[in-house]
């Protein structure tokens, strides 16, 4: 085709393609989503319609995008792991990492409805990206320790902050003031002696966050057959399928890793 003469353009746009080898994680955040849960009626401190539609949003961008092979979500963030040798979009940084937060975006709009039924979306929700390369096994693993370790420090203090609010009947100030300066142990503490709450009974979901992987599952479906002149019979076929999984378990230890060897490459 011929070239215009504005062609020279192109020439301005920079390489952003990510370095080899490495492991590329996306990772999204909720665009001002403190006012967007309260505009919302999110529960505090953990609304599990949102939590749902965000792991709904995440398997939507691993279905419809190739090569991730884990990703982590708590509260309004989601990390998508690609695998370390993609090629997928000439492992071009912005084109990775726009296709991961318009597929999460449009989709966190599309299956509103399915989480929050006939509660309004009040207006179009948006999320932030950015591209992090990691060029060790032990790296990306410290990563995702970072962010469930994250999911672990906030969500025991919003569970204390909390019921100090909604079981103490303190206002979110002097919840705030309660707070100020305590370890984890206080806040474990007043969570069992002033309202008989251990928090290692707390759900997985509010402590661990959601992991989305791929397993093999076997599906087993039945099928009606009928060949000339029989009768029609039932038969059940058994086929093992990829497909997207969820967890709420621990990431950081050892365990999770040995029952899933082929998310980490050598
Ligand atoms: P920014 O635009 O800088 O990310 P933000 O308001 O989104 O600002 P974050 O640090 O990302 O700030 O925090 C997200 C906030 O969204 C949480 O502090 C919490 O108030 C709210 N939130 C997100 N998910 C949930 C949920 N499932 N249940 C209740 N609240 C939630
Ligand atoms: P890629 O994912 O690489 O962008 P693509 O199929 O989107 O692939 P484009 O070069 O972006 O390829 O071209 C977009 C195509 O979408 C057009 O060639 C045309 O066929 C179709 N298209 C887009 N907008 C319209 C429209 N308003 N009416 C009719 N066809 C359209
Ligand atoms: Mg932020
Ligand atoms: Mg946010
Ligand atoms: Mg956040
Ligand atoms: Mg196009």
């Amino acid at each position: 085709m011929a070239k215009s003469k504005f062609e020279y353009v192109r020439n301005f746009e920079l390489d952003d393609t990510c370095l080899r080898n490495c492991y590329i994680v996306v990772r999204l955040d909720g665009r001002n989503f403190h006012k967007f849960s309260e505009q919302h009626n999110f529960m505090k401190p953990n609304d599990n319609r949102a939590l749902g539609l965000m792991s709904r949003s995440a398997r939507s961008v691993m279905e419809e995008l190739e090569d991730i092979t884990i990703a982590y979500g708590q509260s309004d963030e989601f990390s998508f792991v690609f695998k370390r040798s993609t090629t997928w979009f000439k492992r071009r940084a912005s084109k990775l990492m726009t296709h991961v937060a318009s597929q999460f975006s449009s989709s966190f709009v599309y299956y509103w409805k399915e989480y929050f039924g006939e509660h309004p979306l009040l207006y179009p929700p948006s999320f932030d990206g950015r591209v992090v390369l990691y060029p060790s096994n032990r790296n990306l693993r410290d990563y995702l320790s970072w962010r469930q370790a994250d999911c672990h420090i906030n969500n025991l203090y919003n569970t204390a902050f909390w019921t100090l609010v909604q079981k103490g009947g303190l206002t979110t100030t002097q919840a705030e003031e309660r707070l100020s300066g305590t370890q984890a142990a206080d806040k474990n503490e007043i969570l069992f002696s002033e309202f008989n709450i251990n928090y290692n009974n707390e759900s997985p979901l509010h402590k661990k966050g959601t992991t989305l992987i791929w397993e093999k599952v076997n599906e087993t479906t039945t099928k009606q057959i009928k060949r000339p002149d029989e009768v029609e019979t039932e038969i059940t076929v058994t086929r093992t399928r990829k497909k997207v999984t969820s967890h709420s378990c621990d990431i950081i230890g050892e365990q999770f890793w040995e029952e899933h060897p082929d998310i980490l490459e050598s």
